[in-house]
């Protein structure tokens, strides 16, 4: 009789539901338990809401441009009706009726593909099968041959600002907002901060962004984020540099926030942007045997297996390789193809590319400077400001620039920055670039269409390549 391998998946996000659409096309038989819905944080609350309401965001920023490019605005129709400002209940309704849609999408595909979907919370025993609480309180059991723990991540909350999901907000509540918030704090600067308080300057609030660090965007290349924190400030954000937010209480219908230093931030929303906590509690985790590492992920190899419970795998944001969903994605696909005997290549996450989106955006892939020591004696690197870059000119664009990296003797690219309008779609042939080991030289004699942005990438492998000739 031919055995065919069981696989239990917890968790339907990126990680887990492309886990499952590639183990049951090999042929397994695979059940996904999911406590909320499927297509998981990515699609119901993070990923993907938070880039619809960007979308809206977009098109505000667009607008910057308006007078320069000739546009009268308020006397002139555009599309039958006057922009006058952003109705939030409508972007917000928006939002929420793409996600579910994106949801019922991928529960479709994956029964098409044969793959179980359980609505329930799961959890390991000892003896590393899978138990679920159905909602109707009954208790289920699964057998497994293989597991997958794709249970991601959750807002990390601060006991002196806890959300109240009114005004004191974590990013997955703001999409219940009926009206723009007047006064918006967004406390945190990294990605997820630095993305909601572009929007939603650009959707019309005042925005306050609170910053512990010297500067926004820390831990990404430092150039991109000194381009797009002098954007924000011209747009007339407030950004408060080296400011840690102690507090955060409602007085009213409004929101003061208490810094560390005593200064006190007033607002009528507060929305906390500072980091995740791993999914790993209550998952029997400890009794089957699987480690988790310093910062409380999952501990995995680069073929997502738990380096202590045979069996197990692990993918996506719980093991904090890396927070993103295509590296959920990858992770997950991995593990099955290596579960079920496949020819696997381990993640290199040399190749991820990664994007901000803020206007402009910030898309990076493989080395960089805020991954590599800036002085490295094993890369070279050009910037090139798009200012000077034609197309950029007639679209009024002038804040960003294309930095590539190359490495020293073999002259390969090994990553880039680009900050730009749509960097993530540009960014595509640097992966490709660096994926595929091309030289400068080849990036640099590439056609690209003129004028275009994508000009400026085999400029700046020109220049990268002139350079490093003069150093010859
Ligand atoms: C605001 C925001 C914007 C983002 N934007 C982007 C972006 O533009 N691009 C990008 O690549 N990444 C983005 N990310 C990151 C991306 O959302 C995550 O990397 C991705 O969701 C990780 O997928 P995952 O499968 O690991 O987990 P998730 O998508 O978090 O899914 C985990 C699922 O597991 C379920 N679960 C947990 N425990 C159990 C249990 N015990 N039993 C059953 N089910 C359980 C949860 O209900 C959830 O549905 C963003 C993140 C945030 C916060």
């Amino acid at each position: 009789m031919v055995h065919v391998t069981r696989i239990v998946i917890i968790g339907g996000g990126p990680g887990g539901y492309e886990a499952a659409l590639v183990a049951s096309r090999l042929g397994a038989e695979v059940v996904l338990v999911e406590r909320e819905g499927v297509g998981g944080a990515s699609v119901l609350t993070d990923c993907v809401p938070s880039k619809t309401l960007i979308a809206t965001a977009d098109v505000m920023s667009s607008f910057e441009s308006a007078e320069e490019l000739g546009i009268r605005i308020g006397g002139v129709s555009l599309g039958g009706s006057c922009v006058t400002g952003v109705n939030l209940d409508r972007v917000n309704r928006r939002v929420k009726n793409l996600a579910s849609a994106q949801s019922v999408d991928i529960a479709e595909s994956l029964a098409k593909a044969g793959v179980q979907i359980v609505k329930g919370r799961g959890r390991l025993t000892p003896d590393r099968q899978v138990e679920v609480d159905l909602p109707d309180g009954t208790v289920a059991l699964y057998h497994a041959d293989v597991i997958l723990l794709a249970t991601g991540v959750r807002p990390r909350e601060v006991a002196e600002a806890m959300p109240d999901g009114e005004r004191i907000l974590n990013w997955k509540q703001v999409y219940n907002l009926k009206e723009l918030p007047p006064e918006l704090i967004v406390v945190g600067s990294g990605v997820t901060g630095a993305e909601f308080a572009g929007a939603y300057q650009a959707l019309g609030s005042a925005v306050t962004l609170v910053s512990s660090r010297d500067r926004v965007l820390p831990g990404e290349d430092a150039d991109a984020a000194e381009v797009l924190e002098s954007v924000f400030r011209r747009r007339g954000m407030r950004v408060l540099s080296r400011s840690r937010a102690a507090s955060a209480v409602r007085d009213g219908d409004r929101v003061i926030v208490t810094l560390e230093d005593g200064r006190t931030v007033e607002g009528s929303h507060v929305l906390m942007a500072v980091g995740s906590l791993p999914n790993t509690e209550d998952l029997g985790l400890e009794e089957a045997g699987v480690e988790l590492t310093k910062t409380g992920h999952i501990d995995v190899d680069r073929v997502s297996r738990s380096t202590s419970a045979p069996g197990v795998y692990a993918a996506g944001d719980v093991t904090g390789v890396l927070l993103l969903a295509s590296v959920a994605a990858m992770q997950g696909r991995i593990a099955m193809y290596h579960a079920l005997g496949e020819a696997v290549w381990p993640i290199n996450l040399k190749r991820v590319s990664s994007n901000i989106f803020t206007s402009p955006e910030v898309a990076t892939v493989g080395q960089t400077n805020a991954n590599a020591h800036h002085d490295s004696p094993g890369f070279n690197e050009y910037k090139l400001a798009l200012d000077s870059n034609p197309r950029a000119k007639m679209l009024d664009f002038k804040d960003g620039f294309v930095k590539l990296f190359s490495r020293k003797g073999s002259d390969t690219i090994v990553g880039g920055v680009i900050v730009a309008p749509r960097a993530s779609e540009l960014i595509h042939p640097i992966t490709m670039a660096v994926d595929l080991h091309l030289t400068v030289d080849q990036v640099a004699s590439v056609f690209t269409v003129y004028p275009s942005l994508s000009g400026s990438i085999a400029e700046a492998a020109r220049r990268l390549h002139a350079d490093v000739k003069d150093e010859d």
